[in-house]
């Protein structure tokens, strides 16, 4: 659906010419939709923020929020734990917010310390991913904030030059803003949209976004990063054929699992 018949759709509801909109996913954040009385959720279910924004769309007086699940199915037990973890945080906001408002709690330092712990954690977990990494194997950093983006063995190339990462788990740690790719054939890769680290306090660029065969994926622009050796030893580069780790070409039949993969990622 276009953008603009999107905004038709959501005018009509607004309105009210249209009682019912049928949504994927996209409705759940993101999109200004009007307050409506019953929000159903069929066969899916997320995390416990997207519940409370799906639920969210249910703001008009007395209104309701389902969801259609099979009886002793996973999603129902996703939302019950959703349900559950909601329940908590309406139990302990109230209690943080008495605790940050009162003058003798010196929370500032309480979260520095934390902080330190997460980062010990942190780089504890690196050291242990460098002690698995194989030799001829590397990291690749964000430049700004050290973070880890990638190893060498989630990234392939496709016609040995568009450096893509295949590991979708390394989506996590990259915020992904979408554009227009410059379009050269159906079969070509299309080069558009921008990555970047996910570190609020970062939001370094890190390359683009590669949509090959309608999968879009992230485009590591090595002048951007810093590439790291089992050594730790971290360096800068210009050139890919300049890195001593080897990086393959994408394979037909790891193309493959990777649809594979994705559909089930979309299933679940
Ligand atoms: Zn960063």
């Amino acid at each position: 659906m276009t953008k603009v018949k999107q905004k038709n759709v959501l005018g009509f509801f607004k309105k009210g010419v249209h009682r019912v909109v049928i949504a994927t996913s996209v409705a759940e954040e993101g999109l200004d939709i009007t307050q409506c009385n019953l929000v159903i959720r069929y066969l899916h279910v997320t995390n416990e923020i997207v519940r409370l924004q799906s639920r969210g769309r249910a703001r008009a007086e007395n209104s309701k929020y389902f969801v259609i699940a099979e009886k002793g199915s996973p999603t129902l037990d996703k939302e019950q734990k959703n349900k559950r973890c909601e329940e908590i945080m309406n139990e302990i906001v109230p209690e943080l917010q008495e605790y940050l408002e009162k003058p003798e709690n010196n929370w500032e330092k309480e979260m520095l310390e934390m902080q330190k712990v997460i980062k010990d954690k942190e780089d504890q977990m690196q050291r242990e991913r460098t002690d698995n990494m194989s030799d001829d194997a590397c990291e690749f950093q964000c430049m700004k904030c050290s973070s880890l983006i990638c190893l060498s063995e989630d990234i392939r190339t496709i016609e040995g030059r568009h450096h893509i990462v295949i590991n979708i788990e390394v989506n996590g740690r990259l915020k992904l803003k979408r554009g227009k790719p410059k379009f050269f054939g159906p079969d070509e890769p299309q080069v558009g949209g921008k990555i970047f680290c996910m570190k609020s306090d970062c939001q370094n660029e890190l390359g683009t976004l590669c949509t090959y065969k309608d999968i879009v994926f992230p485009l590591i622009r090595l002048k951007l990063v810093r590439v790291v050796n089992k050594n730790g030893d971290g360096n800068k580069y210009k050139q890919w054929k300049q890195l001593t780790c080897r990086i393959q070409e994408l394979s037909d039949d790891k193309f493959c699992s990777l649809v594979e993969e994705r559909k089930m990622n979309l299933l679940l």
